[in-house]
């Protein structure tokens, strides 16, 4: 049986890939395997009845699922952020960090415009990208305008899903426009407005970029730790998450406990303390959430 991925969803039929080419599949309702809706980014097992037209018979088991926008085995977010305009704001980058650690999704950090930057703002926006490239992140800067390092962004694509991500007006769009010259704007490019629209139809395209696959819709848009609970916030916080083994309590939160690894690193320098300030804020906030039912 023929298999390949749902690249395309809209009004009930399933557009899959395969090195034979996009075979147009119809749901049919119920799988050999499981009652699920199929989703961009699924691995399909599909039947031809005819020449470019099938239905699927079966979705393998998915690595993830996003629900906004709708997409499974997503592989990774290229989170965008403009170190101007808006300006860079480490915090924010932490929070688009825990969503995206706590989805189990590879984060690649895209600092955009950097054409806008005097010297001194270069410094220091190269101070906070050595910080997270130290901790284990890959970190880009880029600037769509004079297209300085936006080269090192499309190989980084090959052979994945990925979604872009990042507050609206840092250069998603300008971006995936330099990456991909010829892309459709009307077909739904990345943009939240679109998406918003009233009489657009909810759907999600994966378009080629070289050899990778990129959502046309941003993921992440809604920035509440909504279902992360307090124990899972230092998983999300890579540096805390390789260190969890070394603190003396089991489950240790790393706030007041005793012989506590994490404080220790910030004690000696390891461990940013900006970064536990913005842990410890976000610690405050699931605590302050109201009760969802
Ligand atoms: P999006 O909302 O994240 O998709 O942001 P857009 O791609 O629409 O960009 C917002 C604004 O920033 C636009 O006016 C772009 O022209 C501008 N912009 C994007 N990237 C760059 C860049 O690298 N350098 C400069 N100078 N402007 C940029
Ligand atoms: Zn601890």
């Amino acid at each position: 049986m023929p298999e390949g991925k749902i690249i395309k969803a809209l009004s009930g039929f399933y557009y899959v890939e395969s090195s034979e080419g996009i075979v147009t599949c119809r749901g049919r309702g119920n799988f050999r395997n499981k009652k699920i809706t199929p989703l961009v980014g699924d691995h399909a097992i599909y039947h031809i009845e005819k020449s470019g037209e099938g239905y699927l018979l079966e979705i393998k088991d998915r690595k993830n699922e996003l629900v906004r926008p709708p997409i499974a085995n997503v592989d990774q977010a290229i989170l965008v952020f403009s170190a101007v305009e808006p300006d860079f704001s480490p915090v924010l980058l932490d929070r688009f960090l825990v969503l995206i650690e706590f989805n189990e999704i590879k984060p690649i950090i895209v600092i955009t415009k950097i054409d806008l930057l005097s010297e001194e703002a270069l410094k220091k926006i190269n101070a906070y990208a050595d910080y997270y490239r130290q901790i284990g992140y890959e970190v880009l800067l880029t600037s769509s305008k004079t297209e300085e390092g936006v080269e090192l962004v499309q190989p980084m694509l090959a052979k994945k899903i990925s979604v872009f991500a990042g507050q609206s007006g840092v250069g998603k769009s300008t971006l995936l426009n330099a990456l991909k010259p010829n892309l459709d704007l009307k077909t739904g490019i990345i943009s939240s407005h679109l998406g918003r629209g009233k009489h657009t139809t909810r759907h999600v395209e994966l378009i080629e970029i070289g050899e990778g696959l990129v959502a046309d819709t941003p993921g992440f848009s809604s920035l509440d730790f909504i279902d992360i609970e307090v124990e899972d916030l230092s998983y999300c916080f890579i540096e805390m998450r390789e260190r969890s083994n070394a603190c003396k309590f089991r489950g240790c939160t790393h706030l007041a406990e005793p012989k506590c690894a994490i404080k220790e690193s910030i004690e000696n320098g390891e461990i940013s303390s900006d970064r536990y300030e913005h842990y410890k804020s976000f610690i405050q906030e699931i605590r302050d959430r109201k009760p969802r039912y």
